[in-house]
């Protein structure tokens, strides 16, 4: 299913003529955020293919860096990497212990699990039993992070990562336990558990304000909602502070961005959190992003013409994409 100009209102004249817009979507293997499906929308140009997935729960203004990043590998590519392989981490949703342990073994040799806590509605306990089940499945060696999604104040959070440190044998960081930046400040002198800022970069006017406040040990960068690869390699110069890569959940068109993210940063202390294409029960490309011995080698895949067939959105989901590009190229 094509978006052509005229279908879905009309496009701004800077368009180029040859551009192509493909809506797609596709079912995920876990319930994972809320979702049971991604969708988005893949564009072509001179240099490739670009995925823009904004989530749904993005409003237009926000949406605009999507668009940006999408363009951005579509138009211009990325620049030269300085590695060639991307150690990655596993991501293991709210599940049960035994669906948690099947996840960490079958990862591609991932040294390094994320593991989602504090989902609504979960009983707490849950979220120690899926840590010991981790733990179990990648050995003591393995580093264990976590991340609650904002979902805590200050003092739950103490006593929370307390715990969940105890039952972790040892968090590596929690990703993200406290909503504001100056929360996040505050945590950070009651907890020896190190944090990642997330969605206090991701979703902030003002994302330098993690490191300007001393609010986090780690940053985690998505190319997406950060606008591309090269406004992410400005913002990471600028906090001065150990980068995580993480991806939007995206097919593997759109991870190969943050992959060239995170193949063009000077440094990269940490696992990256790109491993989840394995998320998605079906991908736009004919070899998918996926880990070997731990890590994603550094290329660019093509969408498959078969699969993205295959992928085409309903109608009604082409037209609501074909409205919101409408809506956010116009502010672009
Ligand atoms: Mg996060």
């Amino acid at each position: 299913m094509r978006v052509r100009r005229g279908c879905g209102g009309p496009y701004p004249g800077q368009v180029p003529a040859r551009l192509d817009v493909v809506v797609w979507s596709v079912p995920l293997r876990t319930r994972f955020r809320g979702l049971t499906s991604r969708d988005g929308v893949l564009v072509q140009g001179d240099a490739g293919w670009g995925e823009c997935s904004p989530f749904w729960d993005y409003d237009d203004e926000a949406a605009v860096r999507w668009w940006r990043a999408a363009r951005e590998a579509a138009d211009e590519g990325w620049p030269d990497p300085v590695r060639t392989h991307v150690p990655v981490n596993v991501t293991v949703p709210a599940v049960e212990p035994e669906h948690a342990h099947r996840i960490v073994t079958a990862s591609g040799g991932c040294r390094t699990a994320k593991v989602k806590v504090a989902e609504p509605g979960q009983d707490p306990h849950a979220d120690e039993a899926r840590l010991e089940a981790v733990r179990d499945a990648l050995g003591p060696d393995g580093a264990i992070r976590v991340d609650a999604n904002t979902a805590w104040d200050v003092e739950t959070a103490v006593t929370r990562l307390a715990a969940l440190d105890r039952a972790a044998g040892g968090l590596e960081y929690a990703e993200q336990p406290v909503a504001g930046v100056e929360d996040l400040a505050r945590l950070r002198r009651r907890t020896h558990v190190p944090l990642a800022a997330d969605e206090s970069v991701r979703r902030s006017d003002d994302p330098l304000a993690v490191a300007r406040l001393q609010a986090a040990d780690v940053v985690v960068l998505k190319a997406q909602p950060l606008g591309g690869v090269r406004a992410s390699l400005r913002l990471a110069e600028q906090m001065g502070l150990p980068v995580v890569v993480s991806s939007a959940l995206e097919t593997s068109v759109g991870l190969a961005a943050g992959l060239a993210l995170a193949a063009a940063l000077p440094e990269l202390p940490y696992a990256c959190g790109l491993a989840t294409a394995q998320l998605l029960a079906s991908d736009l490309v004919a070899e998918p992003l996926l880990p070997v011995d731990g890590a994603i080698d550094v290329r660019r895949p093509e969408p498959d013409p078969a699969l993205l067939a295959a992928a085409a959105a309903p109608g009604p989901l082409v037209a609501r994409w074909g409205a919101r590009l409408d809506a956010v190229r116009a502010r672009a």
